[in-house]
């Protein structure tokens, strides 16, 4: 049975003191069973030090991006090799801000996972359609193509380490969800092309996460869906919202 995943993202959010406040009045106090469900948040990288020495140990910690590039002449840029070093397990690659707003196209997040699994990062690598994608039938196409370039550069056992992120564009951050047969729908899509392009222990093993809008009124019927194995959480995650989603995915397991 595959663990189950939640995953906080706090993208640009929070001054120093609200996510003092996060740490202290929700992340803090969530109570579950790791052998049933995996937790992480991803703060942004200056507030990493102190979320990592203040969090409770049953939740890891994430970071939003890593460089294309390793360490060296590349300013403004984080590095697979400093993030591995300062002890964080993972980072959330291809989220779809990064690829509208910066420019990261499927060949990039390919390379950018490969890197990261190179350097024992772990990955939610994220994949998902624009509105006008569905709307002209191509979402599974574009799904594909997103998958694709993450397998041109992975090995095999690789793998193991990576959390497929399905996000649809447009329920992310627009309060419109995609109902339980249009995630299922989806997630079996990407668990069949698991078998197909990786092997039947990537098709059994790999946890295949929703994103979009997720909140504790949806995440209960959202979980009960054969392929979902947890969340992707943006705006639920920097509220007491996030205790009952990971409380939905913990009663489920
Ligand atoms: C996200 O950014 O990964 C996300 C799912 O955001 P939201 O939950 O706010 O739609």
């Amino acid at each position: 049975m595959r663990r189950y995943f939640v995953g906080g993202n706090w993208k640009c959010n929070n001054t120093i003191a609200q996510t003092q406040s996060l740490i202290n009045t929700v992340i803090n106090r969530l109570v579950f069973d790791v052998a049933k469900v995996e937790v992480a948040v991803a703060p942004i990288f200056l507030h990493v030090p102190w979320v990592q020495a203040n969090i409770q140990k049953n939740v890891q910690v994430a970071v939003q991006n890593t460089s294309l590039t390793k360490m060296g002449a590349y300013t403004g840029e984080i590095s697979v090799e400093q993030v591995k070093d300062f002890g964080i397990p993972w980072v959330i690659l291809g989220h779809s801000e990064r690829r509208q707003y910066y420019g990261e196209t499927n060949e990039i997040v390919g390379k950018k996972t490969r890197l990261a699994l190179d350097h024992q990062l772990k990955v939610m690598a994220c994949v998902g359609e624009k509105l006008a994608d569905r709307e002209s039938g191509q979402t599974t196409q574009v799904i594909q193509a997103q998958l694709d370039s993450i397998k041109k550069e992975l090995t095999t056992e690789q793998w193991a380490n990576v959390v497929v992120a399905y996000e649809p564009v447009w329920a992310i951050g627009t309060g419109r969800t995609a109902s339980p047969e249009q995630a299922q729908d989806v997630h079996a899509f990407i668990r069949g092309w698991l078998k197909s392009q990786i092997g039947a222990q990537a098709e059994q093993q790999t946890r295949i996460i929703y994103g979009g809008s997720v909140t504790e009124k949806n995440a209960l019927d959202l979980i009960k869906q054969k392929d979902l194995d947890g969340f992707l959480v943006g705006g639920a995650a920097l509220k007491s919202a996030f205790t009952d989603i990971v409380a939905a995915a913990h009663s489920s397991r």
